[in-house]
């Protein structure tokens, strides 16, 4: 096998391990959703055992079927090298096994029934897991290093993700797009700041105030608000609720007009332009 055809580089086969853990996280989640019709505390007392059945049922369809994990599989890699049956099971042993020892190790440790070998399983379960991290930690560094063996597993089975693309396809990962975010994220944020302080209502008067067929009115201000059976609110366009005006004959809903004049002091009257530009100028008929 040549290795430079098949070498995956660092950020993928860490990609895919994270990929393994949010498969799970996703599962889990789908099962704590029919749970919740079950007796409650259910989930949490078999916690471990649902935990280790997801994981069993994953690697069934994943390892052991196809030598490679689904996060390996969605970016296009498997387990390469002399990954056989007994070395798939013993994969399963090593992942699931052991984090179902961890998950319950306190009934381990007290169904052994003796004080003094219950607290001597406790103190080697906590050594064996800090032993545990340690060497998780310096198989990332030297996983870092050499590029090789991304989980401790790995390296234990000896285990290499290798891509399975044809070479010059493998998964490059590009950061322009990331760039590209990063600027957008902070022109919406630089929006979001600044769109507040721009009163919406009053540069639309504005703008519609500058077209040509706008004329203005005037001589109709302070004329009598004529209020009839047919009358309709100048703002909304329906039969006036409480019905209010400002100064010109025309009628509005009491909040269709007072909202305008609040959002904008300089409201125009939508049919003849007449503007009261006085926010107290909420007259009821
Ligand atoms: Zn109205
Ligand atoms: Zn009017």
């Amino acid at each position: 096998m040549n290795s430079k055809e098949h070498y995956v580089s660092r950020v993928t086969q860490l990609d895919a391990v994270e990929l393994d853990d949010e498969i799970v996280n996703i599962l889990k989640h789908q099962v704590a959703n029919v749970a919740k019709f079950m007796p409650f505390g259910f989930l949490g007392r078999y916690d471990p055992e649902i935990n280790a059945a997801l994981r069993f049922v994953i690697w069934k369809f994943s390892v052991a079927k196809v030598y490679g994990t689904f996060g390996q599989q969605l970016l296009s890699m498997k387990y390469g090298g002399d990954l056989n049956k007994n070395k798939a099971e013993l994969f399963a042993l090593l992942t699931i096994g052991t984090r179902y020892l961890k998950e319950r190790s306190h009934e381990v440790t007290n169904a052994t029934g003796n004080f003094s070998l219950a607290q001597k399983m406790k103190l080697m379960f906590s050594w064996a897991e800090i032993f545990i991290h340690v060497a998780n930690l310096m198989n990332l560094l030297i996983f870092l290093r050499e590029g090789k063996y991304p989980t401790l597993v790995d390296r234990v089975l000896g285990l290499q993700p290798v891509s399975v693309a044809p070479p010059g396809q493998n998964r490059a990962v590009g950061y322009s797009y990331m760039t590209r975010e990063l600027l957008w994220h902070g022109f919406i944020e630089f929006l979001i700041f600044a769109i507040p302080l721009i009163n919406y209502h009053s540069v639309k008067r504005k703008l519609f105030n500058l077209m040509p067929w706008k004329k203005k009115r005037k001589d109709i201000a302070h004329r009598r608000a004529v209020y009839t059976l047919n009358t309709k609110c100048a703002a909304c366009n329906e039969h006036p609720v409480i019905p209010h005006h400002m100064g010109c004959s025309h009628v509005f809903c009491f909040y269709c007009l007072k909202a305008n004049v609040l959002a904008d002091e300089k409201y125009e009257c939508p049919l003849c332009g007449f503007s009261a530009g006085d926010a107290t100028l909420v007259i009821p008929l």
